[in-house]
């Protein structure tokens, strides 16, 4: 089931009474969720992740704009009428019932011709708990599960209706680092094997990248950028979505175009003979640089960390917009690690510039 969004506008008057006025928590959101995919949602605490999310699935009602799941227009619809399934951050499992019981809860308030037997809500609670692999626990309460199988629960209950479309709200916040990775790579393989659109907030980049389909990054109620993960790493359109993507972030410095050469400091770098003269912000992914005796950035040395497949090289520049540089290098590079200086060729296609004001990508 596609899931288009259309120009979706949220507005709240703001908690801060004392500021007053509104908040624009979603800002003409326009977007065509592909059938059986799965879209992360990803930017910074309170960029209106879970407002939007809270939309598709009827618990916030826009400001303006619509929502359709597929042809139908679903903007008035309430929840319960929707066909969702929602995975919140915090499980909210009834801690009164049993594994079984909290399953099958979702089932017990079918009417007409959806009314389900005892024998039927069994089984379907059972094919749920075989997705998330918890059939072994279905005895059990809440309180006798870790994090990580509370949260498998709350999916299987998201599940057992088989929902035309599944929302997860940062499912993944509350478990520890190991139990995180694990959950994610479960998530994917349950949305891969029952193909259901899929929509999946989080705030942590590895994570959306890692998972999804499609990622769709937000700042201030705005969408920046949707597209393949990998394409918005490679290519993002601004400042903003190139430092909020990337492990080691990407490194930043004050540069300049002069008649077609990028110059950091007196370091000629780069020709960019599409780029206008004046001041710009240059990023720098950490593969983007190569060691080379005669390359054409200069920094100095500070350390080098051993990562086995890669070394970390840490540098500084006067220049760089940040106390340390973090280039990722091939192990198979030797380092002398008593060196002062460390001078860098630059892969083109690693290296990103942006306007001065605005942040705005500049295309060279
Ligand atoms: P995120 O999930 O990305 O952290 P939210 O969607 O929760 O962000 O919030 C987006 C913005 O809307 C924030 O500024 C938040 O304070 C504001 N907001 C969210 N819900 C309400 C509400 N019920 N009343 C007032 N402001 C709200
Ligand atoms: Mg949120």
């Amino acid at each position: 089931m596609k899931v288009v969004l259309q120009n979706l506008t949220k507005k709240f008057p703001n908690r801060n009474k004392k500021a007053g006025g509104e908040v624009v928590a979603v800002d003409d959101f326009s977007f065509e969720i592909p059938d059986g995919k799965l879209v992360g949602l990803l930017g910074p605490s309170g960029c209106g992740k879970s407002t939007t999310l809270f939309m598709i699935c009827g618990l916030q009602k826009p400001t303006s704009g619509k929502i359709f799941f597929g042809e139908d227009d679903v903007t008035d619809l309430p929840p319960e009428n929707r066909g969702v399934g929602v995975v919140f951050q915090n499980y909210a499992l009834y801690p009164h019932l049993t594994v079984r019981q909290n399953i099958t809860f979702p089932l017990e308030n079918l009417k007409g011709e959806d009314k389900l037997t005892k024998q039927q809500m069994q089984d379907k609670a059972h094919e749920a708990a075989k997705l998330v692999q918890i059939e072994e626990l279905m005895d059990r309460k809440p309180n006798e599960l870790s994090g990580g199988q509370q949260q498998r629960v709350a999916i299987a209950r998201a599940m057992v209706k088989m929902p035309k479309v599944l929302l997860l709200d940062e499912p993944l916040s509350n478990l520890d680092a190991r139990l995180r990775l694990q959950t994610r790579e479960e998530i994917r393989r349950i949305q891969r094997e029952t193909g259901i659109t899929t929509v999946f907030v989080t705030h942590d980049q590895e994570e959306a990248m890692s998972i999804s389909d499609v990622i769709v990054v937000m700042k201030d109620g705005v969408v920046q950028q949707i597209g393949k993960p990998q394409e918005v790493y490679d290519d993002p359109v601004n400042l903003f979505v190139a430092k909020f993507l990337g492990t080691p972030p990407v490194n930043l410095f004050d540069g300049e175009v002069k008649a077609g050469m990028l110059h950091i400091g007196d370091d000629a770098v780069l020709s960019v003979p599409g780029a206008a003269d004046g001041a710009v912000d240059v990023g720098i992914r950490p593969e983007g640089f190569l060691l080379k005796e005669d390359g054409v950035l200069c920094c100095a040395l500070t350390g080098v960390e051993v990562m086995g497949r890669d070394i970390s090289v840490v540098s500084t520049n006067p220049h760089a917009q940040s106390k340390a540089i973090r280039s990722i290098i091939n192990a198979e590079n030797k380092v002398d690690t008593d060196a002062k200086d460390v001078r860098f060729a630059l892969k083109p296609n690693k290296v990103l510039l942006f306007q001065k004001e605005t942040g705005e990508r500049i295309y060279f």
